[in-house]
């Protein structure tokens, strides 16, 4: 069945036009839906922590700031755009005590509110607006006139006029310009953590591992290796994102299509696909959100553990050396290690 979609003729940006939004955290998400509101008429404050380093970049780019209680309670819609570790508790702690009957809770994620993590009250929508694309992007494409398209959906509709609300915000920061698709929170959480750990982060990161390894111990030269199983990724996926699969074959050499066909299924075999139902079902009982959760509560030693071990992989390093030869590079990677909005 196709999925029900949503542009511009189908919203009124009027609708949140006349809503107060407080958006809380100021990271990828919350930098794009700040200022893609405001840009489209709309009240906006953002609600951070005291002291929080994301202050003085709000502040600069003109945004009120508020405390998460006080935008809270100022608020007639509260986008949640902190990490989602964190949202459980400061919506009991700052959200829960001050969010007014008759309000909107807004998410991009479905994560607490799917896994129970939080419960709002039967007196407030709980909607969600989950752009398909980083934040960064969502605020450059808003700025070039285009959009990305956004998941839509509504989990607890206590006013009876919460679809009005979802379409007009998805309007409001660009993406009913490329279309708003419909969804569930329940599908919209499994198929996002899904498509994450079994291809996106997880399956192709392993990939690209165990690629490196096999040609370094095999003798071939760590930069070779580097170029042919990671550099040369993106100009694949660029196809792939294009034209699909298809159109990556067709660019392809023969050679390498042939290729394709007959080794692919040797390297990821049937069994893969065993694991990957594994690591689904895993997501839809909970097993992997109350693994991550209660890592977490712990002050995260397993999350921090792993990431340690990962970035001291072989491939990281030359990977750097690597990257280092294309000048357009470096201020890429030093975004990402400075921690930048
Ligand atoms: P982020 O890590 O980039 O930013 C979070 C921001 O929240 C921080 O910059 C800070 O301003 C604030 N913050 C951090 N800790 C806080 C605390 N304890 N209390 C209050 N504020 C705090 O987060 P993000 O990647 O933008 O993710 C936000 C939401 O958007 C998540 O639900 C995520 O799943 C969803 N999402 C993200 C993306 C993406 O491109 N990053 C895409 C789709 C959906
Ligand atoms: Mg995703
Ligand atoms: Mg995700
Ligand atoms: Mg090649
Ligand atoms: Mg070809």
């Amino acid at each position: 069945m196709a999925a029900e979609k949503f542009y511009e003729d189908d919203a009124d940006l009027s609708v949140i036009q006349s809503k107060k939004v407080a958006v809380i955290g100021y990271g990828s998400q919350g930098h794009a839906h700040a200022l893609n509101l405001r840009d489209s008429g709309v009240e906006v404050a953002v609600g951070l922590r005291e002291g929080s380093s994301s202050v003085a970049k709000a502040q600069e780019a003109g945004l009120p700031v508020k405390t998460v209680a006080e935008a809270t309670a100022w608020a007639d819609v509260v986008v949640v755009l902190a990490p989602d570790q964190v949202q459980a508790t400061l919506y009991s702690t700052e959200i829960e005590p001050h969010i007014r009957p008759g309000s909107a809770l807004l998410f991009s994620h479905g994560f607490n509110i799917h896994f129970g993590y939080i419960k709002p009250s039967d007196d407030i929508d709980v909607v969600m607006v989950a752009p398909k694309g980083p934040g960064h992007t969502v605020r450059r494409e808003f700025e070039a006139g285009r959009g990305v398209p956004v998941l839509v959906c509504v989990e607890q509709d206590s006013s009876g006029s919460a679809w009005d609300l979802v379409l007009s915000y998805a309007k409001a920061v660009g993406g009913t310009r490329a279309g708003a698709i419909r969804t569930t929170f329940r599908e919209e959480t499994e198929t996002d953590l899904f498509g994450e750990q079994a291809v996106l982060c997880g399956g192709v990161s392993q990939l690209i591992q165990y690629g490196f390894e096999t040609l370094t111990e095999a003798g071939y030269q760590p930069e070779m290796a580097y170029f042919e199983v990671c550099h040369e990724l993106k100009l694949i996926v660029d196809l792939i994102v294009e034209g699909g699969i298809s159109k990556q074959r067709w660019s392809c050499s023969d050679t390498a299509e042939y290729g394709d066909y007959i080794s692919g299924p040797r390297v990821i075999t049937p069994d893969v696909k065993e694991h990957m139902k594994e690591v689904l079902s895993d997501i839809q009982d909970g097993t992997f959100a109350k693994r991550f959760m209660d890592d977490q509560a712990a002050g995260a030693p397993e999350f921090k553990k792993l990431r340690a071990a990962g970035e001291s992989h072989p491939i990281e390093a030359t990977g750097r050396e690597v990257r280092s030869m294309f000048a357009w590079r470096a201020d890429v990677d030093k975004d990402y290690t400075e921690g930048s909005v």
